[in-house]
């Protein structure tokens, strides 16, 4: 159970082939683009964060767009061009699932993410409750803390323990900010959960220019880590340019953070 009652001690999730840790002190850095673009684009974002500290390396491939006319994802190619940036980097690789029937083309995905929308597709977080992947869950749109803690029971009831829970921003009245980043969840969550909280500021924001600062505050209250997005060139991205930082951005943000979780 994803219950603190039911186990007092925080858990550590070991996350790819040489076993990172995230929880229990351990800080997951992810970054990457929204979307997985062209071998160049992944390859070369891979490197800069990696330079810049990041423990993974995220980039969509099945991309859950509002609009179905909009840029849908490279999808199996998106995957295999993942994979080649861990192979140059050393990087674990973080993706999003969509469809449960997709599932053979993750084998070499290290951290399957359950987005936002499909926070509640619970076919689709009981299959992914039969696979032993850490899971990488985000809250959805109009979620309490309670029902994303439901949806991690889902995984966590089929035999897979290793969740990682995802503050991402939810809808309120405010639309200065594309959602409202609630980061009073984190603080909630670890007293209900033994299970690490990571935070997105990129989709709590929408907007670049806010992603140091929520970073550093997500430090500040105790998250067990950041999913940041990251591109080469953000004017011209394919999903999510308003919110993503440039790879020297993004360095600055890594200083940041790193200097805050030195206090804490
Ligand atoms: C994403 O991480 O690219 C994404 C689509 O996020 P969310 O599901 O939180 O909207
Ligand atoms: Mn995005």
């Amino acid at each position: 159970s994803a219950n603190r009652k039911f186990h007092p001690q925080d858990s550590v999730i070991q996350v790819g082939e040489d076993k990172r840790l995230v929880g229990g002190g351990h800080f997951a850095m992810i970054a990457g683009p929204c979307s997985v673009e062209s071998e160049e684009q992944i390859i070369s974002v891979a490197r800069s964060v990696k330079a810049a500290g990041a423990t993974m390396l995220r980039g969509g491939a099945f991309k859950p767009r509002t609009s179905p006319y909009a840029f849908q994802g490279l999808k199996a190619d998106g995957i295999e061009l993942l994979v080649k940036a861990k192979q140059a980097t050393g990087l674990p690789i973080v993706t999003e699932i969509m469809n449960a029937n997709h599932l053979p083309l993750f084998e070499d995905v290290d951290v399957i993410q359950v987005g936002a929308r499909n926070m509640q597709n619970f076919e689709l977080l009981k299959e992914l409750g039969r696979t032993r992947k850490p899971i990488l869950l985000k809250r959805g749109l109009a979620n309490t803390l309670q029902e994303l803690l439901m949806s991690a029971e889902y995984i966590m009831a089929g035999g897979n323990e290793n969740v990682i829970l995802c503050e991402r921003g939810i809808r309120t009245f405010e639309t200065a900010t594309r959602n409202t980043l609630d980061l009073s969840a984190v603080a909630a969550l670890h007293e209900m959960t033994h299970l690490p909280v990571i935070v997105d500021p990129s989709h709590a924001t929408g907007v670049a220019r806010y992603v140091k600062p929520m970073a550093m505050a997500a430090a500040a209250c105790g998250a067990d880590g950041l999913i940041i997005e990251v591109h080469n060139d953000p004017p011209h991205a394919l999903c999510d340019g308003a919110q993503s930082l440039r790879p020297e951005q993004f360095v600055e943000v890594a200083k940041a953070v790193n200097a805050i979780r030195a206090t804490v």
